[in-house]
């Protein structure tokens, strides 16, 4: 009898916990096969990135490819731990890294994006790396107004220095005290980019932050 061995693709899941403070959730690789280059970036983040509060990190295994803007994600097994976790931390700052394939790049920054799909462009930092909104689906639902949720993506197959960018944006928010500790550091390095967020969000959400 051949004997098969089974093996359970498990997430990465880790806290750090510096006490009193604010509560970051970032949640990686939320479809797909993107978790399996987000966790380059995931398995970066140390305890010396946190002054105070917590970071919880998960980094989610494969799954099937369900777009987050499709009410369907929420409804999925992955879909359902992400809503979860953000229940059960309910995060002041949370950040969704995820990757794109080359041939999507246009499709995301399309300044015509909003008819196309609903949802502003993304906005380029630099070398490729993006940001932008969480989906609709959970910003308004799950969160408060003055939560920061940001949608952070790069290629799939990254250039090292896109990588680079990508973890020091995501140290940045790891570090960060507060929203406008975080708002005033991405604006010092991207202050054009920044006032494109708030326009992008005032256009979608009304009276909202930038993320
Ligand atoms: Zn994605």
């Amino acid at each position: 009898m051949v004997k098969k061995t089974f093996v359970i693709k498990m997430g990465f899941f880790r806290v750090i916990d510096k006490g009193q403070g604010i509560t970051r959730l970032f949640i990686g690789g939320v479809h797909g096969k993107e978790g399996l280059t987000t966790i380059k970036a995931m398995k970066e983040l140390s305890n010396d990135d946190v002054m105070e509060g917590k970071l919880v990190i998960y980094n989610c295994p494969e799954s099937h490819y369900i777009s987050t803007l499709d009410p369907l994600y929420y409804q999925s097994k992955i879909g359902n731990e992400i809503l979860h976790l953000i229940n059960y931390y309910k995060p002041d700052i949370y950040i969704e890294p995820h990757c794109y394939k080359n041939e999507s790049y246009k499709k995301l920054i399309d300044l015509d994006r909003m008819k196309r799909a609903g949802v502003p462009p993304l906005i380029e930092l630099e070398c490729g790396v993006l940001i932008g909104s969480v989906s609709p689906q959970i910003r308004t639902t799950l969160f408060k107004r003055e939560d920061v949720c940001i949608t952070l993506e790069m290629p799939c197959s990254p250039s090292e220095k896109s990588l680079h960018i990508y973890i020091k944006f995501l140290k940045i928010a790891a570090g960060s005290r507060n929203r406008s500790e975080l708002e005033a550091r991405l604006n010092q390095l991207y202050p054009d980019q920044i006032k494109r967020a708030r326009r992008y969000a005032r256009e979608f959400f009304g009276d909202y932050p930038p993320f």
